[in-house]
């Protein structure tokens, strides 16, 4: 796979070194150059399989020129232990529960397949690398998890002390090994001002090879293809246009989608579904992209003004407005709908979604009132509802919503953390001396 940037076409990268930086040097993002398309073979036998096996051929298909088949089979098995199934809900409607990897979010599917490729190149190279992480939450959660116990590679999580939930802090703070996390006496703001100085900075870039597991590299949308042709698979039978409803922030979510109708899956339509933070519902409406200042909503993940990758997304069409809108119909709902929703659905049929999955939900059934032909919906849910607790029994006004047991088994580890201040010479002393 050749890589471009959005920025210049003729700069251009291979797979490891798109992996390793992240972003190419003029800022822009990496877009793969040539998008190949899965066999119509594969798309009629996909109900037989599992999903390991959709992930390695659509992963074949990717990157068959830079890692051997037989690697590549062995990297998707280390990477997912977990599956992506479809729950029926209502007739027309399917929860793709995205959850049942490590940190019970979806970014473990991009976590875990960048630290297995990682890994890979690294072990071949025989380098080491040490990556610098800050997280508001979730991000942290699912590298921490990810980059666990994986070979090569020591991770730094920084975290703003005492603003992430408690689940979000257990997360980060009691694997242990290869996984440290440095509290500090500041904002996320101030976790991500210390990662960027790091970079910058002599002394550290020549003891270690830092890098990033920025939410943008191209080895965590990759991975993020998989699920859709997963879900499609177990929808197809039903014979109907299938449509997509995706929970968006960042819409690295939605672009994966958008790969995966680009390698052939036949989608019908994708729903770019937000909290009031609707800069690209707008976008989709009036044509103006106009990023501004996030505001905050009991859909936190999502709280996103500028979404990073919209120039992916855009891109994938080449960046005509009513080509996008042609795919997308994009919609949102505030904090208020968002709780009627998750007690609606739970009245109705007993099923319990956190307030991301929720706005989806919402979407689909918006989307579904007035189309112009039966379709099956399929909305994504991004995390277990468990993980934001507060918000669910705040919505359905009971405080005896049940954890399971994974998550309850996490808040009774001791937390693990180092506290640093938000000096920047406190923590490159940390890191030099460790
Ligand atoms: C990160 C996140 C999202 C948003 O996904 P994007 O790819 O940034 O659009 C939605 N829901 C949850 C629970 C998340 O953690």
């Amino acid at each position: 796979m050749i890589l471009y940037s959005t920025k210049n076409a003729h700069l251009k990268a291979s797979l490891e070194e798109a992996v390793f930086r992240s972003l190419p040097p003029d800022n822009g993002l990496y877009m793969p150059e040539r998008i190949p398309t899965v066999s119509a073979d594969f798309l009629r036998q996909m109900d037989q399989l599992s999903f390991n096996d959709i992930a390695f051929e659509v992963s074949k298909t990717l990157l068959e020129d830079d890692i051997p088949a037989a690697d590549l089979r062995a990297l998707v098995e280390g990477a997912f232990d977990f599956d992506a199934p479809v729950v029926p809900i209502e007739p027309e409607s399917h929860c793709l529960e995205l959850f049942h990897g490590p940190s019970m979010a979806f970014k473990d599917f991009g976590a875990r397949f960048m630290a297995a490729l990682m890994s890979y190149f690294l072990v071949r190279s025989q380098k080491e690398i040490r990556i610098l992480v800050a997280t508001s939450g979730d991000t942290g959660g699912a590298v921490a998890q990810g980059f666990y116990n994986v070979p090569n590679i020591s991770v730094t999580i920084l975290y703003p002390s005492g603003k992430v939930s408690d689940i979000q802090e257990k997360q980060l703070t009691t694997l242990g090994g290869n996984v440290k996390a440095l509290e500090v006496d500041g904002t996320f703001d101030d976790c991500q001002a210390l990662v960027k100085q790091a970079f910058l900075d002599t002394d550290l870039n020549t003891k270690y090879n830092l890098a990033s597991a920025n939410s943008i590299n191209i080895a965590r949308l990759i991975p993020q293809s998989f699920y859709y042709f997963r879900a499609f698979a177990q929808v197809k039978h039903l014979g109907k246009p299938v449509v997509f409803s995706v929970p968006s922030g960042n819409f690295g979510n939605l672009s994966a989608g958008i790969l995966a109708a680009k390698m052939g899956l036949p989608v019908h339509q994708f729903l770019a579904v937000t909290n009031r933070n609707n800069v690209v519902p707008s976008y989709l409406d009036s044509g103006a992209y106009e990023p501004r200042p996030s505001t905050e909503t009991i859909s936190n993940a999502m709280d996103v003004g500028n979404p990073s990758n919209f120039v992916r997304m855009t891109r994938f069409f080449g960046d005509e407005w009513a080509s996008v809108k042609n795919h997308i119909s994009g919609y949102w709902f505030d904090d208020e709908q968002t709780r009627a929703a998750m007690r609606d659905l739970h009245t109705r049929t007993g099923y319990l979604m956190c307030p991301h999955t929720a706005v989806a939900y919402l979407g689909l059934k918006a989307y579904q009132a007035t189309a112009s032909q039966p379709t099956t919906g399929v909305f994504l849910s991004t995390a277990h509802y468990a993980k934001f607790l507060n918000v669910v029994e705040d919505a359905l006004g009971t405080p005896d919503v049940p954890i399971p047991e994974r998550l309850a088994a996490l808040l009774d580890k001791p937390k693990v953390a180092i506290s640093m201040s938000k000096s920047f010479d406190d923590f490159k002393q940390y890191l030099l001396q460790s």
